[in-house]
């Protein structure tokens, strides 16, 4: 369950991660909340817009057409990989599409159901990018591009603490849909996975270049208590289930600490991450029960500091 981040806080994330962001009119206002919910949301969904022309492809995402008012989603990404924010609130892009899907995004498992339903609107719970592509297999996708969808979608699973799993193509959504064509977006998922494995750490400061350099990300925020809960139920589940996903910022706080091999920061709070967390604690100068690899307020706080994350209660 979680709120939508205010508009201005979306525009600011997304600078955050690097992006060069526009904002539209009233965009920040401009939205369908009068036809029904906006919220709780549960991912960010991916689209081809079928158009060509960046400035024609903003204006119909922002005002729709006649039979689907706009705003058609909450940011557009131009072939150049510049994002223009043309609504926030509910939006006409996701449509109808298969519970089961919602389901799998929420819970972020490994495999990803059949949209073959379409008995859930999906507009309260998505954000939405539509990218200016013509669809038709054909149309290239520029790096800059492809990097500025990656580098979206990221910010908002950064904020929102959910990991690659939260980020779907429209076609894994609708019965019928093809978009986003041109990419497949398990491709587009590992990007995003990298992305948000990558060092939280700030660059030390260099010699200024540009006077408006993007600034790093913030630092990632662990929840203890959702750790605990991850430590406690994840080691005797089968597979590699991702009860909690700040648990890959501890997992990774581990490798470079030399605890944990980098194979196994995935995200699954196991035996081997028990057992690292351990090593950990006994390193903090923990014994016996106080060392069973469930993480405490203190510890934590202390890979935190080394490591470039915040803890909250
Ligand atoms: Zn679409």
């Amino acid at each position: 369950m979680a709120n939508p981040m205010p508009a201005v806080t979306l525009a600011q994330i997304l600078r955050d991660e690097g992006l060069t962001v526009v904002e539209v009119g009233n965009w920040r206002t401009h939205n369908r909340n009068s036809k029904g919910p906006w919220g709780p949301v549960h991912g960010v969904m991916i689209h081809h817009t079928v158009t060509s022309g960046t400035q024609r492809t903003v204006d119909i995402c922002r005002t729709g057409y006649s039979g689907l008012p706009g705003p058609l989603c909450h940011g557009v990404i131009a072939k150049d990989g510049t994002v223009y924010l043309v609504g926030y609130g509910r939006a006409n892009h996701a449509g109808s599409g298969d519970d089961d899907v919602l389901r799998a995004v929420q819970e972020e498992t490994p495999a990803r159901p059949r949209d073959d339903e379409a008995n859930t609107d999906g507009n309260p719970h998505f954000y939405g990018f539509e990218c200016e592509n013509l669809g038709d297999g054909k149309d290239p996708w520029p790096a800059v591009q492809m990097e500025a969808i990656e580098r979206a979608a990221a910010a908002i699973c950064r904020w929102h603490r959910w990991g690659p799993r939260s980020v779907i193509g429209h076609l894994e959504w609708q019965p019928g849909k093809v978009d986003p064509r041109g990419f497949t977006m398990d491709s587009m998922r590992d990007r995003i996975a990298d992305r948000l494995a990558d060092d939280p750490e700030p660059e030390p400061p260099k010699t200024p270049t540009k006077p408006a350099a993007p600034k790093p990300p913030a630092k990632p925020v662990v929840d203890l208590s959702k750790l605990v809960a991850a430590a406690k139920a994840d080691p005797p589940r089968r597979g590699t289930p991702i009860s909690y996903y700040g648990t890959k910022t501890v997992e990774q706080a581990l490798v470079r600490e030399g605890l944990l091999a980098p194979s196994l920061a995935d995200g699954h709070f196991g035996t081997a991450t028990r057992t690292a967390y351990a090593s950990w604690q006994r390193r903090c100068g923990y014994s016996g029960k106080d060392a069973d690899g469930v993480p405490g307020a203190t510890s934590l706080k202390k890979l935190g500091s080394r490591r470039g994350f915040t803890v909250t209660a």
